[in-house]
């Protein structure tokens, strides 16, 4: 350790080495703060499943185990809000696990879209349509991440619209640009500042019901920086929106 003897420093040092302290004493007090919202925002979207499933627990409790309709209805809920927790655990950790050190591959970039489009194909009877003119999309990238981030986009397309879904790959100069386009209802120009945050959902009720958090974005953006990448969003509302993820080639 090495201790800094202010006395010899010249007058410039010195605001040099002030100014360096009060933009560290700014982001860390910055970075708290967002922890503290996250914390705070965890808490809340896991007390409303934690105290519907309490409630069946105790409607059961009450009311015994004879109205076969009533024992349905609880153990549907209980098991689907114990779903709804089970997901919220696993994106909360998918997003502190994006900051870990991992070792990304050389990867085709254009293969891991088209397989991703192809299980969404399979699972759903959807209109999705891949075109592919990105040639030579080399990427170096952590490839179950990058995955997460294509099925996000995808997944929601699907889930917050009702017609076709476009998913397209080109290159940009010395980038990979894939558009996930829908047309549907589109998202306004307010939400569309406040989409990538963690928990924000423009309709919670029907986000509810589609099973979504409100991290999957907040998740997709983080992997896409985390990638030095980038995750933006270009929506009208009545008319669609699409989403473009842009990537460095390799
Ligand atoms: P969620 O788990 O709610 O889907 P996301 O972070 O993935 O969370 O998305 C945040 C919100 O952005 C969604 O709740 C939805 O309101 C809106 N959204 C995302 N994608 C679309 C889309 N393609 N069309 C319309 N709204 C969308």
């Amino acid at each position: 350790w090495k201790k800094i003897n202010v006395e010899s420093r010249s007058q410039d040092e010195l605001y040099e080495m002030e100014k360096t302290f009060n933009e560290m004493i700014d982001f860390l007090k910055d970075s708290y703060e967002k922890q503290e919202v996250f914390v705070s925002d965890a808490s809340h979207e896991l007390k409303t499943p934690i105290s519907i499933v309490k409630s069946y627990a105790q409607l059961l409790e009450r009311r015994g185990t004879e109205d076969q309709e009533l024992v349905k209805e609880s153990l549907g809920a209980i098991d689907s809000e114990a779903d709804r927790m089970q997901k919220l655990v696993e994106q909360m950790l998918a997003l502190a696990k994006n900051k870990q050190a991992s070792k990304k591959e050389t990867l085709n970039f254009t293969t891991l879209v088209k397989q991703t489009v192809q299980t969404f194909q399979k699972a759903y009877e959807r209109d999705i349509q891949f075109k592919n003119e990105c040639e030579e999309c080399i990427i170096h990238a952590l490839p179950d991440q990058l995955e997460q981030v294509v099925y996000i986009l995808i997944d929601n397309a699907l889930k917050y619209t009702k017609g076709k879904v476009e998913v397209q790959l080109t290159s940009e100069k010395n980038a990979a640009v894939l558009s996930v386009k829908d047309y549907g209802a589109g998202i306004s120009e307010s939400d569309q500042e406040r989409i990538f945050d963690r928990f924000y959902r423009v309709d919670k009720a029907r986000s509810r019901d589609t099973g979504g958090t409100g991290l999957g974005l907040a998740i997709a953006k983080s992997i896409s920086e985390a990638h030095r990448g980038e995750l933006t969003v270009n929506s009208k509302l009545g008319e669609g929106t699409t989403f473009f993820l842009t990537l460095p080639l390799s």
